[in-house]
């Protein structure tokens, strides 16, 4: 296939408005996979099911476990070749898969540099939402063309009319370029394939050129280890050639290649313009680097512009619920960045929680995935610290990253060493219904929010909505901004945010003390505005879930010397069975044995004998 007779497009929408279903409807009327009848995905929503009940957090991670899982077991709506005939040449067309979160936005951008054109789809039902416009930018500033496509207008609640109005004032869409579909259906599906191969230009590639190749996404083989997906940009990519990576210079052995088709087929050759998977030793998925610029050994090429290693925005440290399971911990966590390159981790030692592990990740639903994934792979619960964000410490002579509570420096240091803090702020972009915009401004502004701005999006009715953007710490929507966001909207708003740098705020770290003695893994970095309220909240938990000792025990919270809150825990009667009626010998004999189960695990700290589960009880509910 010819470069002209080759187009490399993505498919970009909102969580929901049908992504996963045009992709599978696509590869059916080209025939690359079967038409599956209705109930196919039924193993698919058992599973679910079983999700469910066991109740996870938040109803976005449920929704995105969902989606991994839809996306997992579904067939291929993931990167894939097919080929199509219109008036009788026959075209090769790849669709390239993109990652539906905000948290991947990185990744996203990087999908899109493997491609020429995307076809925006919206849901008709449900308009333009905050997600749309977010991929809809990236597309645009990678100057892709952009084809719109209305989905689901087989629903009774469809309203295109003033959804095309949508798209024309947010996207300058011309309303006759649109697209009527209805994925589920198939209704509409040969035109979009039409204007895929009308509309989107070939890719600008050149055969004769010496090998350039975008690696733009990996996955995990236990037995082949890392498939990575590429791009051809110049030149042609055959098995047996040897490789280099422009990112860490390390020379490989293309041990395989072919097309996704969408399973794996080997080719043995991938030429300019195509992509395709290879397989070359690569042991580890982070030695697979996304973005990264592959070239024939002996034939240097320029690496393609705007690459850098993506950047971990929220961290947490993750400790065994018993200390002498640490080493199985690691290993669990090992065996899942296998397949997850993107999660950063050291070492780390508390004196409260023993030994443990600092993980870094690209946002909190990528912590939450994560955490899920990991409580199933290593079969137990376990201990995560609350999630901090990047800090910047800035000195007169140097700047120093800070993503550890425990690293952050005293109060007392800020006077003497002339340091102040920074921390990262987001854009934040939140579509809602008007009847909420109250609600949200006040939402943001509860979370030291700053330049709200918002605007109307359709023509004003009862049903008008209004777009409302904000800067406002990453720190602030790390926690459970979203699920507000959800409940006070009536789930009704769309949320997306990208980085927007770096500002001077009056932050400090926030200890807790048992019996006068700091629990390092409880610390906290807190804004100035927030210092009394979480002082107070966190003492009162504190107090609720720690056991009570044979003597009085204080909890205090503090910042540097000061002590902001206090609470004081009771001495406990010493026979643990004389609270229980009777006397049953049996029963009493039980809970003596409970007890010495209980003491073996116990941590001391400030001579306060605290079960490793407290903190389970205490960091699980944040
Ligand atoms: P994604 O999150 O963008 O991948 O969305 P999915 O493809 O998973 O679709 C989300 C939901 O919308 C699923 O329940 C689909 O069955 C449904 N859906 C997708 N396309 C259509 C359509 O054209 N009409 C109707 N009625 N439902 C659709
Ligand atoms: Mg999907």
């Amino acid at each position: 296939y010819p470069c002209d007779r080759i187009r490399n497009f993505s498919i970009i929408a909102h969580i929901d408005h049908g992504k996963s279903t045009l992709a599978d409807r696509l590869l059916e009327v080209t025939g690359t996979i079967q038409v599956r009848g209705a109930g196919a995905n039924q193993q698919v929503l058992d599973k679910l099911k079983v999700e469910r009940e066991r109740g996870i957090t938040g109803q976005s991670l449920l929704h995105f476990l969902e989606q991994a899982q839809a996306d997992e077991t579904s067939v291929k709506a993931q990167t894939a070749t097919m080929f199509h005939t219109l008036k009788n040449k026959s075209y090769l067309l790849n669709l390239i898969d993109t990652p539906g979160h905000v948290d991947f936005a990185w990744e996203v951008s990087r999908s899109m540099a493997a491609c020429q054109g995307a076809l925006l789809l919206v849901d008709a039902s449900q308009g333009v939402q905050a997600q749309s416009l977010s991929v809809f930018h990236v597309a645009k500033e990678r100057g892709l063309h952009i084809i719109p496509v209305l989905n689901k207008i087989d629903l009774p609640a469809a309203d295109p009319e003033r959804v095309i109005a949508q798209m024309q004032s947010m996207f300058h869409i011309d309303p006759a370029q649109v697209i009527s579909i209805s994925a589920k259906s198939g209704h509409g599906i040969d035109n979009v394939l039409e204007a895929i191969i009308d509309r989107i230009p070939p890719p600008p590639a050149s055969r004769d050129a010496p090998l350039k190749a975008l690696l733009f996404d990996s996955t995990y083989d236990r037995y082949r280890g890392v498939i990575s997906l590429v791009s051809v940009q110049d030149g042609i990519l055959r098995k047996n050639d040897k490789i280099v990576s422009c990112y860490s210079n390390k020379k490989y052995d293309v041990i395989d290649v072919g097309i996704m088709h969408p399973e794996e087929e080997a080719t043995g050759v991938l030429y300019a313009g195509q992509v395709g998977y290879i397989a070359c030793n690569m042991k580890q998925s982070s030695e697979a680097h996304i973005g990264d610029t592959l070239h024939r050994v002996g034939e240097p090429v320029a690496a393609l512009a705007g690459f850098s290693p993506m950047k971990a925005m929220v961290f947490a440290g993750v400790f065994p619920l018993d200390n002498k399971d640490f080493l199985k911990l690691e290993e669990s966590i090992k065996r899942l960045t296998l397949t997850d390159r993107s999660v950063t981790i050291q070492r780390e030692s508390s004196t409260a929680l023993g030994q443990g592990c600092r993980l870094g990740f690209l946002g909190t639903l990528h912590l939450d995935v994560f955490r899920q994934r990991l409580e199933d792979e290593y079969e137990a619960n376990i201990i995560v610290t609350a999630p901090t964000v990047p800090y910047r410490i800035v000195y007169k002579d140097k700047t120093i990253a800070v993503s550890n509570p425990t690293d952050f420096p005293d109060p007392s240091d800020y006077g003497v060493r002339g340091c102040h803090v920074e921390e990262p702020i987001v854009r934040a972009t939140i579509i809602v219904p008007q009847k909420y915009l109250g609600e949200m401004m006040e939402l943001c502004s509860e979370h030291r929010a700053e330049d709200i701005d918002h605007h109307h999006i359709d023509a004003s009715d009862t049903s008008a909505r209004v777009i409302l953007t904000c800067h406002i710490p990453l720190a602030e929507i790390v926690s459970d901004f979203f699920e507000k966001l959800k409940s006070r909207s009536s789930g009704f708003a769309s949320f997306d945010y990208e980085e927007a740098g770096y500002k001077q705020s009056d932050l400090s770290k926030m200890t807790f003390l048992l019996n006068h003695q700091p629990v390092d893994a409880l610390a906290v970095i807190v804004h100035r505005s927030a210092l009394d309220r979480t002082a107070r909240t966190w003492v009162a938990k504190l107090k609720k879930v720690i056991p009570r000792q044979q003597f009085e025990v204080p909890i205090q919270a503090a910042v540097g010397r000061k002590v902001l809150a206090r609470e004081t825990l009771s001495a406990y009667r010493k026979d643990v069975t004389a609270g229980l009626y009777g006397g049953h010998y049996e029963r009493k004999m039980k809970h003596l044995e409970n007890q010495k189960e209980g003491k073996k695990k116990m941590k001391k700290i400030g001579k306060v004998d605290l079960p490793q589960e407290a903190f389970f009880d205490i960091l699980g509910s944040t």
